[in-house]
């Protein structure tokens, strides 16, 4: 039977996890504290455990929190910060935000995730240019798989860079057995709700080992706040996550592992029924994936738009992620040199993102991967 298929289906996981809300919210709207009440901590203490990670700051949102790390590090005017071209505006949008210039980076093609002989080459052409200052590597994992975080730790370690880790699509991901939050100094995570843990508005999270960066990062998300409330010690923001949603993604929290596995399986099922019509995603090596994205190639533009729009009439929806490079942006081709980053040029025009969500059922694959085939 044909069902027009949610791309997220944030109802029906709530419905599974109705009880321990009701409880959780209940038990904040008598505590009423509602900002950095105890759910914070509580959620900032299971996330650090989840990821083997020293120290967790819930934040307000993914991009604010890219935004702390970078206060931390004082990236500012004349600074270069370099990262993929191929990711979602907000790691390209801080460093502007901050003064600093944006210096992208290409993709690998097949695996989609920053290119780490391209970041070495781009380090080499700032350098030599001798405007910027090379200051700070932000590598995204890209749609729920990881980076190759020892090669890039390497370059930046020889180049003096320090390393953000834009987490935000690939919380619960893990690379050669360990799961990311401490692959670079710090690593910030998003709670958007269509994410792979995913609150009910705006949260975010900063993972780091170091005892001093995540002392910057409380103060930072607090105004610059010293030992005491009223004391300011630096320049900070209001980037603090709330106790309502700490208290939602507790709830999340407790069934994650659990999605995980689910989004691993449907995309298995995904991998043996299109790996023959279309180029399926390749798997980072020793890897696991969040699976925030499930994104395959089409031969062209006109091949993805066919495809669309017979997904469309078979009742499944898909989405573009991305359909432009951030070199291309209006908001950002000022900030950019001019070099050509033709992967995640060709990226752009022939990407596209399945559903993949935990709550598919069978049916819904095979509707899926029916409608998919038919339109090759
Ligand atoms: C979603 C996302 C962000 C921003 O997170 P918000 O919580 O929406 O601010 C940053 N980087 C990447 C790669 C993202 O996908």
């Amino acid at each position: 039977m044909t069902r027009q298929i949610p791309f997220l289906d944030l109802p029906t996981q709530q419905s599974r996890i109705a009880d321990a809300l009701r409880t959780r919210l209940e038990a904040v709207l008598k505590h009423c504290q509602f900002i950095l009440g105890p759910e914070v901590q509580e959620l900032e203490s299971r996330l650090a455990a989840f990821c083997g990670a020293k120290h967790c700051i819930g934040v307000s949102n993914g991009t604010d929190a890219l935004q702390i790390a970078m206060m931390a590090e004082g990236i500012g005017p004349g600074d270069a910060v370099f990262l993929p071209a191929f990711t979602y505006t907000a790691t390209a949008e801080v460093p502007l935000v901050l003064g600093a210039t944006p210096v992208f980076v290409d993709v690998d093609p097949h695996t989609f995730q920053i290119d780490p002989t391209h970041l070495a080459a781009r380090i080499a052409q700032v350098r030599a240019a001798g405007t910027l200052r090379p200051r700070m590597l932000v590598g995204v994992d890209l749609f729920g798989q990881p980076a190759d975080w020892p090669a890039l730790q390497a370059i930046a370690t020889r180049e003096g860079l320090g390393t953000l880790d834009d987490c935000a699509q690939s919380f619960g991901a893990s690379l050669h057995g360990k799961r990311l939050g401490t692959a670079a100094d710090a690593t910030s995570v998003s709670f958007f709700p269509s994410k792979p843990l995913g609150g009910y508005g705006d949260g975010g999270a900063l993972f780091t080992d170091s005892d001093d960066r995540a002392a910057l990062f409380r103060s930072l998300r607090s105004h610059g706040e010293g030992t005491t409330r009223y004391e300011v010690h630096r320049t900070g923001m209001n980037g603090r996550l709330d106790t309502l949603q700490a208290a939602v993604l507790l709830c999340k929290l407790e069934v994650f592992a659990e999605e995980l596995q689910a989004r691993e399986r449907i995309a298995r099922l995904y991998d043996q029924r299109l790996g023959n019509a279309v180029t399926i995603p390749t798997r980072v090596a020793d890897s696991t994936s969040a699976w925030a994205i499930y994104a395959i190639l089409l031969p062209d533009a006109a091949a993805r738009d066919r495809m669309q729009a017979g997904l469309k009439a078979a009742g499944v929806p898909s989405a573009i992620y991305y359909p432009k490079s951030l070199h291309h942006q209006p908001a950002y081709a000022q900030a950019h040199d001019g070099t050509a980053l033709p992967v995640s040029e060709d990226l752009a025009t022939r990407i596209m993102a399945l559903p993949l969500h935990p709550d598919l059922t069978d049916a819904d694959v095979d509707q899926i991967c029916t409608a998919v085939l038919a339109n090759v």
